[in-house]
């Protein structure tokens, strides 16, 4: 098989992807900050690195995957404040809301999922390393800020020139106290009434990006293999995390992959949108499977403009390729095995090629069904089986029990269970000529509404429609 080409976001350009440690593979995603309901351009991220996690696990890899929960930032402390709730309640409400949508489209569970305010500690040793080397420096008002002037290498992911920087807006007030007004907070001085964390520096809470040069610091180590992101993050938090880390001596991440947005009318979208695309909202009108299938059809570095009658034709397209497994699966008797075949795998591979992975699932597709036209079991095995091998990996094989519809899906399952069992009564009471019994089985059977139809893979029993 091919080796793993992949894109960095700091050398611009697709390469070999080599991890540190053989056959082990570290990732660090910025997650959410839980201050609102989710929408489908925060799943598109998670559905695009799901992607690359599931490739990496099928291509042999160990993988460490972690994706943390900013439990505590200025929008958080506001809608918390308006809604007379406690900020860990808001917090929790909405990181609630992202889990339940994160599960509704199948992506995997973090390896950890660390939380900010739970690594408080980290953040004040990280701290105490730069200030101690001199990269960072407390000016006595509680604030702690890096000296970007200082750094060996600064804005490596962006191109950007310092000189050509606007003064970090991410504190209040306090231009004054930094050295240069380019240079960002670390840790920003308690405000009456907000939460604080006490610090050599004085009481206060983290900064966004020293929480994630620290929590990547906590479960990966100095080094890790990629860090992730959505685009909207390479400057200034992405920048800032590389400058953090690198000042305190950590080699930090060896390759950038960043998402590209969801867009609508070729602009990201924004808040103005309303809840049109929350995830909740739009599960209403499409699964689960079929919204995954459709934010992870676009190539994770492409713009995904979003529509519904774009949504729509996706998850019609899906529903015929469910079809066809479904016949597939009655024909031959079983669920056909996935298998990823080399075709697939290439275009993976090469920068996760979804695209032209979806390119060799419609072959199949085409095969497939000519093959059950033709009533040619291996073709329609080997198709299928490379269909499900694909969207295994995609995260949307329909037969995957993630996706098994639990409202109606068990009922269903014992429904069929006690049908076949009275139909195996009714066989044996049939071998040993008990035909009244037999009989007073079907006759029950069809007093229920239940007919039996005998088809080449045996009976098949469905309920009568009532006229
Ligand atoms: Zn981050």
């Amino acid at each position: 098989m091919s080796a793993l080409n992949l894109y960095d976001t700091a050398t611009r350009e697709v390469g070999v992807f080599t991890p540190l440690k053989s056959g082990e593979v570290s990732i660090y995603v910025c997650g959410a900050t839980v201050q609102a309901s989710p929408h489908i351009g925060h799943i598109r991220s998670a559905v695009n690195f799901d992607i690359l996690r599931r490739w990496l696990m099928h291509s042999g890899f160990e993988v460490s995957f972690i994706r943390n929960v900013t439990d505590i930032d200025d929008k958080i402390l506001q809608k918390a404040a308006q809604e007379k709730t406690p900020w860990w309640a808001h917090a929790m409400k909405y990181e609630r809301e992202f889990t339940a949508a994160f599960s509704a489209l199948n992506v995997l569970p973090p390896t950890y999922e660390p939380r900010a305010t739970g690594h408080i500690t980290q953040m004040i040793e990280l701290m105490q390393i730069l200030i101690d080397n001199g990269s960072a420096y407390a000016p006595g008002n509680g604030d702690v800020y890096l000296e970007v002037r200082k750094l060996q290498r600064y804005l490596v992911l962006s191109g950007q020139r310092i000189d050509d920087l606007m003064p970090a807006a991410d504190t209040d007030g306090a231009i004054s106290m930094k050295r240069d007004p380019r240079d960002f907070a670390l840790w920003k001085a308690a405000k009456p009434g907000e939460p604080s964390w006490p610090t050599p520096w004085g009481a206060g809470r983290p900064g966004w990006h020293l929480e994630c040069s620290a929590m990547a610091h906590t479960y990966l180590g100095e080094s890790f293999d990629i860090h992730g992101g959505g685009l909207d993050l390479i400057f200034p938090h992405h920048e800032n995390e590389i400058a953090q880390s690198e000042a305190a001596g950590y080699g930090f991440a060896k390759r950038w992959l960043h998402n590209a947005w969801v867009t609508q009318s070729g602009e990201k979208m924004s808040k103005s949108l309303g809840n049109s695309l929350l995830v909740e909202t739009i599960l209403e009108r499409v699964r689960g499977i079929e919204l995954r299938w459709y934010l992870g059809s676009a190539h994770y570095r492409s713009m995904l403009e979003y529509s519904e009658s774009a949504l729509d034709e996706s998850a019609v397209a899906f529903r015929r390729i469910e079809a066809f497994l479904k016949r597939a699966t009655e024909m031959m008797g079983e669920l056909p095995t996935p298998i990823v075949s080399d075709a697939f795998s290439a275009a993976m591979n090469d920068d996760l090629a979804v695209p032209t992975g979806l390119a060799t699932i419609s072959e199949n597709l085409r095969t497939g069904n000519q093959g059950i036209t033709d009533a040619d079991h291996v073709v329609v095995s080997k198709s299928a089986s490379e269909i499900r091998g694909a969207l295994g990996i995609l995260g949307c094989d329909p037969c995957d029990s993630h996706f098994e519809d639990k409202s109606g899906n068990d009922m269903t399952h014992a429904m069929d269970g006690v049908v076949k069992l009275a139909l195996q009564e009714r066989a044996s009471a049939r071998e040993r000529k008990d035909f009244k019994a037999s009989d007073a089985i079907r006759d029950g059977l069809l007093a229920l509404g239940i007919t039996i139809e005998d088809t080449a893979q045996g009976p098949r029993w469905s309920i009568m429609e009532k006229s």
